[in-house]
């Protein structure tokens, strides 16, 4: 072992020990430690036994062992442990000592956290790790922001423990300034939501219309896997719609109630505080609090009546319209989380590498997929990109799904059957390609009733209009 070592963590949990452990295992030497320092012994006594890990017992002890400068991975509780352990750590750092934050924080603190740290000469890098905690042992998806000049000193431990990506390429660049890793890390759980969600609305439509039995779905999704869709999502339904529990679908047994641990709420308020019609994200959210809504849904199911759904045509083709349903629904979200993004980078000052971010999630993390290449691709192309539905790629792929897309969304809703981010989904490809939206109407009712004024197309931008409607004084 190392007289002194490449990196500390602190924070002895599941996430903390697997990433030492995967630390340890790429050749780096680290230090453990543990607010309860119980956890450091049980540590070294067992997972950690006869690899390049040393225990710290004591902050003084933990900052001696680092050369310099220091890295201290933080993989505590996410909020005011984060701040506790930080104030703890100071008066022990020197300058350019660098504290990282690893834990599920909320992007605002990760802008507070680095500036509070710079200000004192220190370096700070929030990111985002993603993939659990089986990621974290094997190689997570990591999204680091926050000081650059932290970055150099971590790139090698960082992309040595990620993901890699067919071709080797880690998954694991530089994000951006300040918060822009936790920020990125938020978009991409956001994204997490609308993909579950739209694999759940095929789901629901080839069980209630197409009456398909979990065997037939499970050959579908198989099926969908070894093409564009390949994923880990679709590999994973593949997989539960097998899973039998005593000769039955397990799924089938499953209380239809979802939880959220709120960072697809983050992403959504975010969204509405940036102005961005981030609608399948949000509805995926919306999705998951009416599925909680278990006891009212019950008494409202005999209260309230709908068609009863029936399907007379070609089952097969069906399904491969619900296919380009899913497929062209995933390219409008991405494209609305790539515009939160655009817009957040505009307002905090980051420059962020758009398809990076996309590399980074191809592999070692919940949304990773082959489809995110593309979107590297795109970006590649134009790294000016506005809305990735523009792309030359994407725009084939909206175009030949379009018909299919249109008949599972109004099929559907012609039988009752809720698909709140498809049809999300295909409104803002309507809205967006759009060259003329009724916000004339809009506005000529703002002005009406508030005197807010408008713009005439028969006149330049910036000129604004008052009528009296009402002739009144
Ligand atoms: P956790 O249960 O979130 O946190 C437990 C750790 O936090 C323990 O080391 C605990 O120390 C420490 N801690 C709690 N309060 C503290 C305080 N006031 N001061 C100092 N330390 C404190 O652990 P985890 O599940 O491994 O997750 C770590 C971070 O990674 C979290 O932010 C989590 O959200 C994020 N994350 C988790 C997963 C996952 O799959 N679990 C995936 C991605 C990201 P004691 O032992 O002394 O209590």
């Amino acid at each position: 072992m190392k007289e002194r070592s490449d990196i500390a963590v602190v924070g002895l949990a599941v996430m903390g020990e697997n990433l030492i452990l995967n630390m340890a295992s790429k050749g780096f030497t680290v230090t453990a430690y543990n607010r309860s320092t119980d956890k450091v012994s049980k540590f070294l006594a067992g997972r950690a036994q006869g690899k390049s890990i040393r225990g710290a017992f004591s902050i003084e002890e933990l900052v001696a062992s680092l050369e310099t400068p220091r890295k201290i991975m933080l993989m505590v509780k996410a909020g005011q442990p984060v701040d506790d352990t930080i104030e703890q750590l100071i008066p022990h750092l020197e300058p350019g000592d660098i504290i990282i934050d690893g834990g599920n924080t909320h992007f605002p603190d990760s802008n507070r956290r680095t500036h509070y740290l710079e200000q004192k000469g220190l370096l700070y890098i929030g990111t985002g790790v993603s993939g659990g905690e089986e990621g974290a042992l094997t190689g997570p998806s990591i999204m680091p922001g926050g000081s650059p000049k932290a970055w150099p000193a971590v790139k090698d431990i960082f992309q040595a423990i990620s993901a890699k990506v067919e071709d080797g390429t880690p998954c694991c660049d530089w994000v951006g300034q300040d918060g822009a890793g936790h920020f990125v890390k938020m978009v991409h759980n956001g994204i997490e939501y609308g993909d579950m969600q739209l694999i759940c609305e095929a789901y629901q439509i080839m069980k209630e219309l197409l009456c398909m039995s979990a065997d037939e779905m499970h050959k579908v999704f198989a099926d969908w896997n070894e093409g564009e869709l390949d994923s880990y999502l679709i590999e994973i339904t593949r997989d539960i719609l097998g899973y039998k529990e005593d000769g039955e679908p397990l799924v089938e047994k499953i209380l239809d109630t979802a939880g959220q641990k709120g960072t697809g709420k983050w992403t959504a308020v975010s969204a509405l505080e940036h102005g961005v019609p981030l609608t399948l994200i949000g509805e995926a959210v919306f999705a998951r609090c009416l599925s909680a809504q278990k006891d009212e849904r019950v008494a409202a199911s005999s209260v309230l009546s709908g068609p009863q759904p029936t399907f007379s045509g070609d089952k097969a083709a069906f399904v491969e319209d619900i296919r380009k349903a899913l497929l062209a629904s995933k390219i409008v979200s991405y494209a609305q989380g790539y515009v939160l993004m655009r817009e957040a980078a505009k307002e905090f000052g980051w420059d962020l590498n758009y398809g990076g971010i996309a590399l980074m999630w191809r592999g070692g993390c919940i949304i990773r997929s082959t489809f995110l290449q593309h979107i590297k691709e795109a970006f590649d192309r134009n790294p000016e990109l506005s809305n990735l539905m523009v792309d030359e790629y994407f725009v084939e792929k909206l175009m030949s799904a379009q018909s299919g897309w249109r008949n599972v969304v109004a099929t559907a809703a012609q039988n009752g059957i809720p698909t709140p981010t498809f049809s999300a989904a295909l409104s803002y490809f309507d809205g967006y390609r759009h060259a003329r939206l009724p916000a004339n109407l809009l506005q000529a009712q703002r002005d009406y009733f508030g005197a807010h004024t408008y713009e005439r197309l028969d006149r330049p931008r910036g000129e604004f209009f008052h009528t009296n409607w009402t002739g009144r004084g």
